[in-house]
C-alpha cells in the first residue's frame, strides 16, 4: 500500500469538543442538564428565508458550480463584485484552498499564539513549516502566508484593519489571509482594501452571526486575479445547492440577532470584570477569561453540566440567553446585572422527567423542541411560532412507561419559564385573545397574565391519540401550565379531525399570549395597580 504523505512530527490534527452527550455521560448527567457556552456560534439557529421544501426540490440535480447567485449575494454584502468571491464549505474550507494554493514543503505560514488552529493544521497538511511570531514584518522575515484571525479567537481583540492592510504592503512577497468569522460582531473589515492590496484575503463566514454553522458556507472577498487562483484550485462544487440557496438569501437579506448578543456579552463580561476577573475587550461573540488554571476550572464547571472551552490559563465564554448565562455566572460565584431581554431558563430532574427549557418572550419565533412525542413537539413548536417566542425545550422522560410524564412536565416547566420571563409583568397589555380556524376544526382562546392562576379547557377530541400523544394528557397538560404560568387561560378547541383541534389550540394560546405578553407601555394593566 502506498504510504500516507508524512506530516511533521509536530502535527496535531483537528480535535472536536465532546458532544453534549458524552458530557452527560461522563458525570452522571441528563442532556438536558448541559449548556454548552464552548462552541461560538449563536444560541438560536438563522432561519431560512427560502422555504425548505423549495431548496431541497432539485436534489438530483448538481448545485450550480459557479455559484453565481451566492456570489452575487456575498458580493453586495460584503462590498465588493461577484469575481472578487471565491466560495467555499464554511471559512475552514476557504482556510485549507488559501494553503493549498500559496503553501507547500519549503514554504512557511506565520500564525500569533494562542490563536483558531486550522491555521497550523492547513499548513501543516500543505507540508509547510508554521512559526508564532509577532505580526511585524521585520519578526516576519520570508514567510509565505500570514493567518490573521480578526477578531481574535480565543481573546476576541480586534486589530484596525488599516494596521493589517499596512501590514500586507510591508510584505509584498506574502499572503495575508486574514480570518473574519466574527466580522459581524466587530463591524470592521479588510475588504476595501483587497482590490488595492491583492495579497490580501479576507475570509468569511455563514457560521456565526448568521446561525447557519451546520449548511457549511464560507466565501472569500480577495482582488478578481487571486480569486482566479483560487478558483482554479477549489473543488468543483464545495456547497450544497440548499445550503447555497439558504446563504444566498440570507446575504441578501440579513436577519442577525447581532444587537442582542453583543448586548449579551457586554452584560457577562461587566459582571466578570466587577467580580475582579480579568475580561478584555472582545469584539466577537464570546469573551475571554484569563484565569490562574482554566483546566481546572473549566473541568469544575463541566461537572455541573456547564461546559467553556478550556486554556491552560483561561476560559472562553460563548454567551447564550440571558437566564442561561446567569446559570454560568453564579457557578463562578458571579452576580450580574438583570437582563432587559425576558428570558427564562428551567432545568428539572425528576424520577420521571428530566428536562431543559429555555424561553426567549420577545423572540423570532424559533422553537427547537426533542421531548420524544412528536405530537407535543409539534404542538410546542406552534405556541412559539404563534406566540413570537424562541422555545428551546429538550426532554428525556420515562416513555418506556407512557407519554404521561413527559406531557405533564413539559408543559408545567414551559409554564414556569413563562412567569419566570414575564418578571414583575409591568407595562404589559395583560389580555389576549385569538379565535384561530384550521379547516373544520377551530379554537378559542383567552389569556389574563393577572396572578389569579385559572384553566378552563375544553378540547372536543373524537378519538384517543394523535401519533405518540394520547389527547386525554392535553387539557391537564395546559391547566399545569395556566397555575404554573400564574396566570388565566381559557382554551375551547373542536372539530372533526383531532390533529387540527390540538394543532389550532395551541395557535390560538400562542397568539392570545403574544398579546397578553406585549409590552404597550401604559403600565395600567389593571385597576388594582400592578397585575
Ligand atoms: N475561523 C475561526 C476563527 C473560527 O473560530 C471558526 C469556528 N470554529 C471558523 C473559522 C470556522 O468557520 P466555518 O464554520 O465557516 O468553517
Amino acid at each position: 500500500m502506498t504510504a500516507a504523505r508524512a506530516l511533521h512530527e509536530s502535527f496535531a490534527p483537528y480535535v472536536w469538543a465532546r458532544t453534549a452527550a458524552d458530557v452527560a455521560a461522563s458525570h452522571g448527567l441528563s442532556v438536558a442538564e448541559v449548556l454548552r457556552f464552548d462552541a461560538n456560534v449563536p444560541p438560536l439557529p438563522g432561519v431560512p428565508s427560502v422555504p425548505l421544501g423549495e431548496s431541497f426540490s432539485a436534489l438530483n440535480e448538481y448545485p450550480e458550480g459557479t455559484y453565481r447567485e451566492l456570489r452575487e449575494a456575498a458580493a453586495a454584502y460584503s462590498g465588493a463584485e461577484p469575481d472578487e468571491i471565491v466560495i467555499g464549505a464554511g471559512a475552514d474550507d476557504l482556510i485549507g484552498l488559501v494553503a493549498r494554493t500559496f503553501l507547500g514543503p519549503g514554504r512557511t505560514a506565520a500564525v500569533q499564539l494562542p490563536t483558531y488552529p486550522l491555521y497550523a493544521i492547513a499548513s501543516g497538511i500543505e507540508g509547510a513549516g508554521v512559526v508564532d511570531a509577532p505580526f511585524e514584518p521585520d519578526a516576519l522575515g520570508d514567510v509565505d502566508v500570514v493567518w490573521v484571525c480578526n477578531p481574535a479567537n480565543p481573546t476576541g481583540e480586534l486589530v484596525e484593519p488599516d494596521a493589517i492592510a499596512a501590514l500586507a504592503r510591508a510584505l509584498p512577497d506574502a499572503i495575508v489571509a486574514v480570518d473574519e468569522a466574527y466580522f459581524e460582531y466587530g463591524g470592521r473589515t479588510v475588504v476595501p482594501f483587497v482590490r488595492e492590496v491583492p495579497n490580501l484575503i479576507a475570509i468569511r463566514s455563514l457560521s456565526k452571526a448568521f446561525g447557519f454553522a451546520a449548511l457549511r458556507v464560507g466565501y472569500a472577498v480577495v482582488a478578481s486575479g487571486v480569486a482566479a487562483e483560487l478558483d482554479r484550485r477549489r473543488s468543483p462544487a464545495p456547497v450544497s445547492a440548499p445550503a447555497a440557496r439558504i446563504a444566498a438569501a440570507a446575504l441578501r437579506d440579513p436577519v442577525l440577532d447581532v444587537e442582542s448578543e453583543i448586548a449579551e456579552r457586554e452584560r457577562v463580561r461587566d459582571a466578570l470584570l466587577a467580580a475582579g476577573l480579568d475580561c478584555p475587550r472582545s469584539f466577537a461573540n464570546f469573551v475571554y477569561v484569563p484565569v490562574e488554571d482554566g483546566l481546572e476550572l473549566a473541568g469544575r464547571l463541566e461537572e455541573r453540566g456547564l461546559v467553556v472551552r478550556r486554556y491552560p490559563y483561561a476560559i472562553r465564554i460563548t454567551p447564550r440567553l440571558p437566564a442561561e448565562n446567569d446559570r454560568l455566572l453564579a457557578a463562578l460565584g458571579v452576580s450580574p446585572a438583570a437582563s432587559p431581554a425576558r428570558s427564562a431558563l428551567v432545568v428539572r430532574t425528576t424520577a420521571e422527567t428530566s428536562l431543559r427549557v429555555s424561553l426567549s418572550l420577545d423572540g423570532r419565533r424559533r422553537s427547537r423542541v426533542h421531548t420524544g412525542v412528536g405530537f407535543l413537539d409539534h404542538l410546542l413548536a406552534q405556541l412559539a411560532f404563534h406566540g413570537g417566542l424562541d422555545l428551546e425545550v429538550i426532554a428525556g422522560g420515562d416513555l418506556d412507561v407512557d407519554e404521561h410524564h413527559t406531557v405533564e412536565d413539559v408543559m408545567a416547566a414551559v409554564g414556569v419559564a413563562l412567569r419566570e420571563a414575564l418578571g414583575a409583568r409591568e407595562g404589559l397589555t395583560r389580555y389576549g385573545a385569538a379565535t384561530v380556524p384550521m379547516d373544520e376544526a377551530r379554537a378559542t382562546a383567552a389569556v389574563d397574565l393577572v396572578r389569579r392562576p385559572h384553566a378552563e379547557i375544553r378540547l372536543a377530541f373524537s378519538g384517543d391519540r394523535v401519533g405518540g400523544l394520547a389527547l386525554t394528557l392535553l387539557p391537564h397538560a395546559l391547566e399545569r401550565f395556566a397555575i404554573e404560568a400564574g396566570c388565566t387561560v381559557h382554551v375551547e378547541a373542536a372539530g372533526e379531525d383531532d390533529h387540527h383541534v390540538a394543532e389550532a389550540a395551541f395557535k390560538a394560546l400562542g397568539r392570545a399570549l403574544a398579546q397578553a405578553c406585549a409590552r404597550d407601555g401604559t403600565g395600567l394593566g389593571s385597576t388594582k395597580g400592578a397585575l
